[in-house]
């Protein structure tokens, strides 16, 4: 089996079998990402996704969860994903997760009855980066989606029954932008209330837009005490009951852990103790 360009998978996918449906994301136009500006985007074909699932069939009984790649396999046609599912349970039938990255724009672009058959087939998890809840950040960073796209999309998510896990951005904004990226992004995620929450925070690719803004003195980039400020005004402002809560993500400069909101007291003391000590996390332990 063959992996194309730049492969990625959020890290609690890290023992599935990744399976690219596309080669890149059909988007590729945000201002920050790096992740596949090297890829020319496009959907591979069903029988070429049929023959990498039937040649990893021989480790059917080691796979329990299968990631779909790249940056948005949900842009399939319903048609050949439901395919594709279908291909799994015949190869795979100990696999008990199947998920993908998503758009907002692919959700929406598909009926109820389109994801419910998905839902139903198999596909279980999605995966969607709002980055932002600031509706000026999310023009900005070029984004693609609206903050009424988001509430849209994860409506259509929670009624279909798919787990939803939503990355932020801390520092996305830059030092201006800094309160409005947080309390945008709390009303955000409390309007949608996700199962899962990654908070990530912002770091400046070379091959990105963003970095040009960065170098020109556009960007100002907070520093981790700035990044932690901002954690902690939208752990304020957040209300979201039941949602996992996570900055276990390598860009972090603390790793917290703890359930929305029941935790909120707990999470801004580790903020304020890690402020008070100055025990970030060194740029060593952050992949730099
Ligand atoms: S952040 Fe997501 S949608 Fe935007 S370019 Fe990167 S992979 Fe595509």
């Amino acid at each position: 089996m063959q992996y194309y360009g730049n492969v990625f998978r959020p890290p609690s996918e890290s023992r599935s079998l990744i399976i690219q449906a596309t080669v890149g994301c059909s988007h590729n136009d945000c201002t920050f990402c790096y992740m596949y500006k090297d890829d020319e985007f496009r959907i591979r074909s069903v029988e070429d996704i049929k023959k990498d699932l039937k040649e990893m069939s021989g480790y059917g009984d080691y796979f329990e969860r299968i990631f779909l790649a790249d940056g948005d396999a949900l842009v399939l046609k319903t048609e050949d994903l439901l395919e594709i599912l279908d291909t799994i349970k015949k190869y795979f039938p100990k696999v008990k997760r199947v998920s993908s990255y998503a758009t907002a724009q692919d959700i929406n672009r598909k009926s109820v009855e389109e994801l419910k058959k998905l839902y139903e087939n198999g596909l279980e998890m999605l995966y969607i980066g709002f980055e932002t809840g600031d509706r000026d950040l999310l023009k900005k960073i070029n984004k693609g989606v609206t903050y009424e796209e988001y509430v849209e999309a994860m409506k259509k998510v929670k009624e279909v029954g798919f787990k939803s896990s939503i990355t932020i951005i801390a520092g996305l904004g830059g030092v201006k932008g800094m309160r409005e990226n947080a309390v945008g992004t709390a009303k955000l995620i409390s309007d949608t209330k996700p199962d899962y929450l990654g908070y990530l925070t912002m770091r400046i690719y070379k091959n990105t837009p963003l970095y040009k803004d960065y170098v020109a003195g556009k960007f100002e980039m907070p520093d981790a005490a700035e990044i932690l400020e901002e954690m902690k005004i939208f752990l304020e402002n957040v209300d979201s009951e039941g949602t996992i809560f996570r900055s276990n993500h390598a860009s972090n400069f603390i790793l917290l852990a703890g359930t929305l909101n029941k935790d909120r007291e707990k999470l801004i003391e580790a903020i304020d103790q890690t402020l008070k000590k100055k025990s970030f996390r060194p740029d060593a332990l952050r992949g730099f």
